[in-house]
Order: structure tokens, then C-alpha cells, then sequence
């Protein structure tokens, strides 16, 4: 495990006078936080012993049957035995990842992945391959070139690791088309599929499209989390899984952490009962939709020479920056001009990146955003000057895989 190199520079970034467009953080101000409390209180003044107590190593059974209702939005059908609570999804990753990757095991991640996931594998000395995303998320064509050429030279895939709504941080989602096409190809070669969904009922226009896991009960590990559709402090996840791999987890569950907490779980559990959590959602929809827009139309106006993602849910705008500037050599620069963004680097395995940055969108006010922009229009602006007059500009560029940091989620 490695400290990122650029965490100094995002204890600066928190600082108020600083636009950060770099974490993943959700905007909660929208929640009812008054009935929350009331909520939290309720539930320790009349399951006090229960909320406080060591829990089942599997999660409450009540909230895994209000989970299945969730799923059910994505068109998922399961049992509540299939659902293993955990402390927010990214344990569920660090789970899987431990009961399936040796040292040197191979695990294809799209290439850009999202950088906790990264961190995770790297953690687990998984050798990671990346296989392209476009438009329309995981290419297929290429899936199956990257499978077959590694089946060539000895090696199997075990995981399939994807995040295919709104991805992070590339913006895209998996065409429904693509699909059924993606799981043909890992069954054809025997690789398991770690479906990554926090984001999947954040889309801004039209229903949910029907999640992997809903077309494939056998060959999905599903990992879904309430940390953007409600709160991440409570950090509650889950994951769904085919039944042998499902027991194995709660096993590797219960030697981590014993059990997740009670207490975040009866809190979840009530508010899924007697708030209107699917309105809530529908106004974070609203909310994030009016920043992308805020975000994508300041990107318009202020940088003419990059191009980027227009997302249709999610957080994350992917922006590829004018030739020959490097994003993270250029981010000491971006801070001291009071504007924060993730470099490229951070979400690859293998030192690409470097001409990109992701944007997030769910934090600031679309003020906020268009400042930010602003800013970070006069850094670029600048860079290219030297580009332009040294085609080269100081830094290293280079290889970097972030720890999963709160600051980079
Ligand atoms: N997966 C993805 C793709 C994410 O973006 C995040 C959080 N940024 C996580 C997993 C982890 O989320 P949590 O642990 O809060 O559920």
C-alpha cells in the first residue's frame, strides 16, 4: 500500500477558498436532517439494546429484504439470504478481492477504473489488465481480444471488475445492448463479474437500465451502497452473490469486522421505512443533473481545446486536456489557483492518464462550479503558453495508483 502523493496537496484543497471539483463527496445538505435525528433517536429509545449490540455477521435480515426492494428498481430478483451487508461497498471490494486474488492473479478492470477499486487490488498484489471504455462503456470487441490474448500466454482472468453506470470517473454507462454481450464473453472464459453499481438510480433522464446482475444470477458478484442515494456516513453497503460465494464472504466479513454496524443499519432500515426514499432520490437526481449542467456548459464556455464527457447521472465529468499538458503535473499549479481536480494517473494501473483529469459535479453549487472552471481555464490557458513555446511543460507525469483516500472517493 502506498500514501498518495497528492494528499498533501488535498488537505490545501479543503481549504474554503479552494473550488474542489476533486472528491466524490454527495451534496446532503437536500436531506431532511431533522427527521433523521428524530429517526435516530426513535431507534435507540426503542431497540437501544438491539442497535448497540454485536449484530448478525451477515447484516440485519429486515434491511436485506428492504435492500431487494431497492435492487428491484434495476430489475434484480433475489433472496434475502443472497445480501451480505457491509461497511459501505468499498469492504465488499476489499472481501471479494481477498477470498478470490492470489498474489499475481489476474484481475481486468475498465481502463479508466475508479481509484478505491484500484488501491484494493493493488493492496492484494492482483495484477491488473485494463481493457477500454467508450461512449458506450466496456467495449466488447476488446474484452474479448484482451481475454483471449492472456489465455494465449498462460493466464486466466479471475475477476471482471466494471462500474457500468455513470462510471467513475469516466461519466459513460454500459449500453443496454452491450450487456448481455459482456457477460456472453466473461462465461465463454470463465471469468466472474464484480458488477460496481453505486451510482445506478442516479441517472438524470429516463428508468434504470436493468443491472448485469438482473441478467445473470450465476456469473455476477453485485455490489450496490446507500452512500449516494442517501448518506455515506453511515457506511452501509452490500453485496449480492450466488450462494457458495455469498457464505464464504460472511466468513471474511466476520474475521474483518465481526459484523457491520447495528446501529447504521436499524438507522438505514427505519428511514427506508417511513421516509420517501425514492422521492429523495428523485430530488438528488434534480440537484446533480442542474450541476452537470452547470459543469458541462462551463466547460463550453472556458475550455475550447480540451473535450469531455457529458454524463447522463453520477458525479464525474472525464476531460482530456489540450495536447501535451499533463494533469498532474499541472496540479500543484491548479491548487495554488484555488481550483482542485483529480489527475488521470490516479485511475489507471499502469501510468496512462496522464492527459486527463476527472471533475466532480456533486459537491459545489453550480456557483461554486462555474468558478471553479473559471479557474481552471486560467491554469490550462497558461500551461499551453509553454506548451506551446517549449512543447513540454515541468513535471513528472508518471505512474500513480491513490490509496482509497475519504478525499478521492
Ligand atoms: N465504488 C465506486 C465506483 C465508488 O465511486 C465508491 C465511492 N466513491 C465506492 C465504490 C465506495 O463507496 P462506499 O464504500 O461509500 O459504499
Amino acid at each position: 500500500m502506498r500514501a498518495s502523493e497528492i494528499r498533501a496537496l488535498f488537505a490545501v484543497a479543503s481549504r474554503p477558498e479552494v473550488v474542489s471539483l476533486a472528491g466524490g463527496m454527495p451534496y446532503l445538505d437536500g436531506l431532511p436532517l431533522d427527521v433523521i435525528g428524530e429517526m435516530a433517536q426513535h431507534v435507540i429509545a426503542t431497540r437501544g439494546t438491539t442497535a448497540l449490540q454485536y449484530g448478525s455477521g451477515q447484516g440485519d435480515e429486515t434491511l436485506r429484504e428492504q435492500i431487494l426492494e431497492v435492487m428491484r428498481l434495476e430489475g434484480i430478483e433475489a433472496h434475502p439470504d443472497d445480501v451480505v451487508v457491509t461497511t459501505g461497498s468499498q469492504q465488499a471490494l476489499d472481501l471479494v478481492t481477498r477470498l478470490f486474488i492470489n498474489p499475481g492473479d489476474v484481475v481486468v478492470a475498465e481502463a479508466p477504473s475508479y481509484v478505491g477499486a484500484l488501491g484494493v487490488f493493488r493492496a492484494y498484489q492482483a495484477d491488473v489488465v485494463h481493457v477500454p471504455l467508450d461512449q458506450d462503456g466496456l467495449v466488447p470487441e476488446a474484452l474479448e481480444q484482451t481475454l483471449t490474448a492472456l489465455s494465449r500466454e498462460g493466464r486466466r482472468a479471475k475477476l471482471l471488475y466494471t462500474v457500468p453506470n455513470f462510471h467513475n470517473p469516466a461519466g459513460v454507462s454500459l449500453s443496454a445492448a452491450r450487456r448481455p454481450q459482456i457477460l456472453d464473453i466473461a462465461r465463454r472464459h470463465g471469468l466472474l463479474v464484480l458488477e460496481d453499481n453505486p451510482y445506478g438510480l442516479l441517472g438524470f433522464e429516463g428508468d434504470p437500465v436493468p443491472a448485469l446482475r438482473s441478467l445473470d444470477e450465476d456469473g455476477v458478484i453485485y455490489l450496490g451502497s446507500f452512500s449516494k442515494t442517501f448518506a455515506p456516513g453511515y457506511r452501509v453497503g452490500w453485496a449480492v452473490a450466488p450462494h457458495a460465494i455469498r457464505e464464504k464472504l460472511v466468513l471474511a466479513s466476520e474475521s474483518a469486522i465481526l459484523c457491520p454496524s447495528n446501529a447504521s443499519q436499524l438507522a438505514i432500515s427505519a428511514y427506508l421505512a417511513t421516509c420517501d426514499w425514492r422521492g429523495q432520490i428523485k430530488a438528488f437526481r434534480e440537484l446533480y443533473r442542474e450541476r452537470r449542467d452547470a459543469m458541462v456548459g462551463a466547460l463550453a464556455e472556458h475550455l475550447p481545446r480540451a473535450t469531455w464527457t457529458v454524463p447522463d447521472g453520477g458525479f464525474y465529468t472525464w476531460v482530456r486536456l489540450p495536447e501535451g499538458l499533463d494533469a498532474k503535473a499541472m496540479l500543484p499549479r491548479a491548487v495554488t489557483a484555488r481550483v482542485a481536480y483529480v489527475p488521470g494517473t490516479a485511475f489507471y494501473a499502469d501510468g496512462q492518464g496522464a492527459d486527463h483529469m476527472r471533475l466532480s459535479f456533486c459537491f459545489p453549487t453550480p456557483e461554486r462550479i462555474r468558478e471553479g472552471v473559471r479557474r481552471l481555464a486560467g491554469v490550462i490557458s497558461s500551461e499551453s503558453e509553454l506548451v506551446d513555446l517549449f512543447g513540454v511543460v515541468p513535471g513528472d507525469g508518471g505512474t500513480t495508483i491513490e490509496s482509497p483516500s475519504p478525499d478521492l472517493a
